[in-house]
Order: C-alpha cells, then sequence, then structure tokens
C-alpha cells in the first residue's frame, strides 16, 4: 500500500518533458541546398548580366571609337589621293604636251614634254606622271630619263584608267605598276583636242604614305577597293586578299586589266563582310602580334582572338576602309565587372542572409525566452500546489504518528494489563497451594499463642518465651512464602536489564514448587547461577517460565514418567537458548500454540493466552520462543534470549 506521502511525491520526469515539450524544437542552422543553388543561380545571373551590360558597353565604345578613328584615317586617305587628282586635267594645257599628243610638233617636242612631266612630277612628289596616246602607248613620261624605270613606250591600253580617259573621262583606281611593281593610286583624265580624244594624262600618286598613318588607328586596319580585294594594310599578310570570294567576271576583269600585276589574290583568312553595318561584325582569327594594333604575347607569334570589325566607305575612291577592334580587353573589363557585381550580389546576399539569421535568431531566443518564462511560471504554480499538498500530507501524517503512538501506548497498556491479567490469573491458580502453605504455619502459630497464653498463666515463662521463638520463625517462613508472590503480582513495567537465568528459573520454581511436588514431578534443573546472563526484564521472565513449567506440568499429568528438564546453552552467535523439556504427552497435532486462545484444556482451567502472552513479552526483548517434540516423546519449549552485554555488571 502506498502512503500518502509517496502518492503525492512529484514524479521528477513529467517537469523536465513537459517544459521540452514546450519549448520549440531547435532550428538547423545548415543551409537548405535549394535556398543555396538559388543563391548561386541568382548570382551567376546577375554576373552575366554584369558582363553582357559591360560588355555591350564597352563594344558601343569601341564602335564610337572606331568611328572617330576611321574618319580620321578616311580623312588622311582622301587628302593624299585627292591632292593630286586634278594634275591630269592641267596637263593637257601644256603646249608641247598637247602638240605631241596632237603629233603637230617635231620630234624634239617629246623631249621638252618629257621634261615638263618630269619637272611637274618632281614639284610635286608623285611617282610618276605621264602621257598615253590613244593607242594607249606611252608617249612621253617624267621617268622618261632612268631607262630602267623608264614608262616610255610602254602599252598601257589594257588598264581601266587609260580607257576611262578615252572614253572621255576621268579614270582612277589602285593598280601595281608593271615596270617596277610598284603599287600606286592612279588618276587619268582625257587630253582633247577640241572635241576629240588625243590621248590620256596618268598620275601614279604613291600611297606609301599611308603605312605610317595606320599607327591612327590603333588596331589592325585594310583598305579594300572596289573589287573587295585588300590592296592597304597594316597587316602584310592580308595585302592581295579578296574579303569575300571573287566572282568570275571580276576575276577576268582584274586579269585583263593586270590590276595587281598578275600576282595571285589570296582568300582572307575569315569571311568578312566588306560593310559590317553600324553595329560591326565579330571575327575570330589569329593575328600576327607584330602587326600595328595587335597586342604582343611574349612567346607567341600568333594571337588568337576575336574582333569587332567597322567599316567605312570612301566615296572618292570607291574604296572601303576596315578596322579590327580587338574585344580582349572589352570583355576582360565585362569579365572583371560581372565578377565585381557578382561578388558585389554575393555580398548583398549574404549581409541579408545574415542579417535574416540574425533576426531569426534573435526571435527564436525571445520565443523560447517566452516559453520558459511561462514554463517556470507553470512550474512555480505546481511546485507551490504540490508544496500545498506535501504539507497537508505532512500534517496529516503527523496527526497519523501521533494517532500511531497513542494506540500504541494504548495497545502498550493494554498489553501490561493482560500480562499482568494473566499473572493475576497465575497467582489464582496458585492461591490454593498458598493458601495450604500458609495454613499450615497459622494454624501452629494459633495454637503456640493460645499455649503460651496458658503457660504465662502458669509463670512457666521460659516456654513461652520458647513458643513466642517458633512463631517468629513461623511468621518469618510465612512471610518467605508470600514476598515472591508479590514480587510476581506487582504491576512492573518492562525495562530489559541484566537477568541471571538460573535466579528467574528458580523464582519460578519456588512459586510452582507445591504444584510440582503434589503432582509428583522430579525437576531436573540443570542451570548454575551467574552462568547465563539475559538481558530482559526479571519479572517478566519468570512470568514466561512460570507459564511454561505449568504447562509442562499440566502436560505430564497423567504421563507415568513425570520429569522437567531445564537447561540453558549459549549460541555460537552470542544470544542465550533456555530449554524446558517435560515427559508429557506431546504437542497437539493441528495446533496453532501461539495463536491467542488456543487450548485443549477443559473450560475453566485454560484460557488459551499463556503461550500468545509469552511469546509477546520475549520479542518485546529481541528474542523468541518456539516448541518442538521431543524424540523420546513430550514436548521442549526453547526460549531464545539476548545476552547481556559484556561490560554490564
Ligand atoms: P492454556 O494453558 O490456558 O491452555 P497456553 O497458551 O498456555 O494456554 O497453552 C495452550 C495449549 O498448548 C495448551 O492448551 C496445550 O494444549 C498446549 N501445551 C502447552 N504446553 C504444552 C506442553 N508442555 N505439552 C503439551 N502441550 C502443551
Amino acid at each position: 500500500m502506498s502512503t500518502p506521502a509517496q502518492s503525492a511525491a512529484p514524479p521528477p520526469a513529467t517537469e523536465s518533458t513537459s517544459l521540452a515539450a514546450t519549448l520549440p524544437p531547435s532550428r538547423s542552422l545548415s543551409p537548405n541546398p535549394f535556398l543555396v543553388m538559388a543563391f548561386l543561380l541568382l548570382i551567376s545571373l546577375i554576373g552575366f548580366g554584369g558582363y553582357r551590360a559591360s560588355e555591350y558597353q564597352g563594344m558601343q565604345i569601341l564602335r564610337t571609337d572606331a568611328g572617330h578613328r576611321l574618319d580620321l584615317f578616311a580623312a588622311a586617305v582622301d587628302g593624299i589621293v585627292n591632292r593630286y587628282a586634278h594634275i591630269p586635267a592641267t596637263i593637257q594645257l601644256n603646249e608641247e604636251v598637247l602638240g605631241v599628243m596632237q603629233r603637230t610638233r617635231h620630234p624634239g617636242s617629246i623631249v621638252a614634254a618629257n621634261r615638263f612631266l618630269q619637272r611637274l612630277n618632281e614639284h610635286i612628289g608623285s611617282i610618276a606622271i605621264f602621257v598615253v596616246n590613244e593607242r594607249g602607248i606611252v608617249i612621253a613620261s617624267s621617268n622618261w630619263g632612268d631607262p630602267d624605270n623608264s614608262f616610255v613606250g610602254e602599252d598601257l591600253s589594257f588598264r581601266s584608267y587609260f580607257l576611262d580617259g578615252l572614253a572621255g573621262r576621268s579614270g582612277h583606281h589602285f593598280a601595281i605598276g608593271i615596270t617596277r611593281g610598284e603599287p600606286g593610286y592612279f588618276v587619268s583624265h582625257p587630253i582633247r583636242s577640241g572635241n576629240r580624244v588625243v590621248g590620256v594624262a596618268v598620275i601614279k600618286i604613291s600611297l606609301g604614305q599611308l603605312d605610317k598613318a595606320w599607327d591612327l588607328l590603333g588596331a589592325p586596319a585594310l583598305i579594300a577597293d572596289g573589287n573587295g580585294v585588300v590592296i592597304l594594310t597594316s597587316v602584310p599578310e592580308w595585302r592581295y586578299t579578296a574579303l569575300t570570294p571573287l566572282p568570275l567576271d571580276t576575276r577576268v576583269d582584274i586579269k585583263l586589266s593586270r590590276l595587281y600585276n598578275d600576282g595571285p589574290i589570296g582568300d582572307f583568312p575569315v569571311s568578312v563582310n566588306p560593310d559590317p553595318g553600324p553595329e560591326g561584325q565579330i571575327v575570330h582569327m589569329n593575328l600576327r602580334s607584330s602587326s600595328p594594333g595587335v597586342p604582343a604575347v611574349r612567346g607567341r607569334p600568333d594571337v588568337a582572338g576575336s574582333y569587332l570589325v567597322h567599316g567605312r566607305g570612301l566615296q572618292d575612291v570607291g574604296w572601303r576602309l576596315l578596322i579590327f577592334s580587338d574585344l580582349r580587353p572589352v570583355r576582360a573589363q565585362a569579365f572583371g565587372h560581372g565578377a565585381l557585381a557578382a561578388v558585389a550580389t554575393g555580398f548583398v546576399l549574404l549581409l541579408l542572409l545574415v542579417v535574416a539569421q540574425r533576426r531569426r535568431i534573435v526571435r527564436q531566443k525571445l520565443e523560447a525566452k517566452e516559453l520558459l518564462e511561462q514554463a517556470n511560471a507553470q512550474l512555480e504554480s505546481k511546485v507551490a500546489r504540490r508544496t500545498r499538498a506535501l504539507t497537508d500530507t505532512n500534517a496529516r501524517l503527523r496527526k497519523e504518528v501521533a494517532e500511531r503512538q497513542q494506540a500504541e501506548q494504548t495497545l502498550r497498556a493494554a498489553q501490561d494489563e493482560l500480562v499482568q491479567a494473566a499473572k493475576l490469573a497465575v497467582l489464582g491458580q496458585l492461591a490454593a497451594g498458598i493458601t495450604h502453605e500458609l495454613a499450615q504455619p497459622l494454624g501452629a502459630m494459633r495454637t503456640l499463642s493460645g499455649n503460651a497464653v496458658e503457660f504465662m498463666k502458669r509463670g512457666n515463662l521460659a516456654t513461652v518465651e520458647q513458643n513466642l521463638g517458633i512463631i517468629a520463625r513461623l511468621a518469618d517462613q510465612m512471610g518467605r512464602i508470600i514476598t515472591p508472590l508479590k514480587t510476581f503480582a506487582r504491576k512492573s513495567p518492562a525495562i530489559p536489564a541484566p537477568a541471571d537465568l538460573a535466579h528467574a528459573v528458580g523464582a519460578a520454581l519456588f512459586l510452582l514448587d507445591q504444584r510440582l511436588a503434589k503432582a509428583g514431578i522430579s525437576v531436573d534443573n540443570r542451570l548454575e547461577a551467574g552462568q547465563h546472563i539475559a538481558w530482559c526484564d526479571q519479572n517478566r521472565l519468570e512470568q514466561v517460565l512460570i507459564n511454561l513449567i505449568r504447562n509442562a506440568g499440566d502436560a505430564m499429568a497423567e504421563s507415568p514418567l513425570k520429569t522437567l528438564q531445564i537447561d540453558a546453552v549459549q549460541l555460537p552467535d552470542g544470544s542465550l537458548e533456555l530449554a524446558i523439556a517435560d515427559s508429557g504427552c506431546g504437542l497437539p497435532a493441528d495446533g496453532a500454540l501461539f495463536e491467542p486462545f488456543f487450548t485443549t484444556k477443559p473450560a475453566g482451567e485454560g484460557l488459551g493466552l499463556g503461550l500468545a502472552i509469552s511469546r509477546d513479552i520475549v520479542r518485546e526483548f529481541g528474542g523468541d520462543l518456539r516448541a518442538e517434540n521431543r524424540p523420546e516423546g513430550g514436548a521442549r519449549f526453547i526460549l531464545n534470549l539476548p545476552a547481556a552485554p559484556k561490560e554490564s555488571p
């Protein structure tokens, strides 16, 4: 059965369990993979967007810059080419020249015409100035004096500028000279005599100055003539290549007019649109790093890269000027900007993440604090409730303890009363024997005192004195009979003290002496004084012994052999064992001997309380009482008692 205190005790696990249940689960701080993916995707997108925006802007700047450079270069080309374009028209104004063409002058005039052309050429600094008759033969030329290079006598009837001039219009185009293979820009004009074209005046202008102007562009560039063939370029290997495959009729024309002195026309390294439009065209190709405008890379002759091609027409001459702007710096810068944008985005996102995380942690802490406070308040109210319950239980327990103590006291008093009653019952049973014991000396005292009176009357005082002496002895004898009875009947509390077993047995036997003698029982008391000192109350022990000896006497009433044997031993554990053995009928077979009110004796003789009270008395001293049958017949009752401490007297 559980006590109220046990049932009211708080289950220790419940508080912590309920507290844990109310607290929010701690959220994991490990990053969400989807969030990380989205994070990386956003960074990549912004990085890519930054790259594209920067690239676009860089290309815009590149376009504007290329446009300016092209304009500048076009102006330079225009200056060089057009500076002398009007010269052929003025040659017919010279009379020697005109006369030579009209064949109206004598041969000496040719020399004069040659000299004029030579002076003119030297004056303006062109490559050559010459005149051609209507059959295409050079009649006079500025370089007439140089036999190796003189054009005089050359047949130039295949040249376009001649045919244009013969047709009465001005002609001009790039061509490679057939005498020395020197490239130049030819401008022609018809020489008229009246309305008739009698010849063609031609000037060959050097384009060498343009080679010095490539640096103005700061990037690889080229000039393609009307056929799409590169005639001038800052990249030597591009020279005399066709930007786009040449159609057959163009090839035939080129062949006929020997524009490029029958040299091979190669293909441009990549396909380039001669008119790439305002947006330009992006091409990928290798360029020799020694070319102007191409960044040098150590240890690498070729630089592969992307180039933005812009073009511009040179209206007067019908050429196209193309510039190849390197896209690598733009892309490198765009890459830098993209990376910067990505890093900045990453930083901002991280910052936002950290702020969000911090706010979440603070919120969680606040929630946890709030919950903790709630849990604490709950706990406190529970503790208060439990404390109240415990206080109530405590008070109830104290009351119960007091009641139990009271009950115990009452029980003890009742037990004492019972013991006393049992004692008195024994005394009652002993009364007949005692009365008999006292009757005899009393009768003798009566007779002796009567005699003493008679002897006193007779004056026999000696006999009176003798009688009085006997009476005094008899009174002492009666006193000795009564004193143990008084001691036994005394109502005393059970206080343990050293008690000699031999004394206790002697006192019990004395009280039962008459009864035992009358029953013809021989007593074999083997106890010796001072041998076995038990720790108990002697008076109570005597009561137990009287019970046991009296029962033994009763059991031997019908036995032919009536022997009572009393012995004591000390056990190895130090306790004492006192055995009272009889030769009686033995213990009843089904008897619960020590149960109260168990008796086999006839009504009026036994109450069945003796053994029950005796065992209680012995147990109160920390001992025990048990019974057994003896093998030779009869019963043995064994009293186990604690021995008195050694130091006790
Ligand atoms: P009572 O003597 O009033 O019967 P007890 O409690 O003293 O009560 O004894 C209970 C019973 O135990 C007795 O009636 C008897 O049957 C049995 N008994 C006690 N002592 C002995 C003994 N020495 N030998 C045989 N039986 C005994």
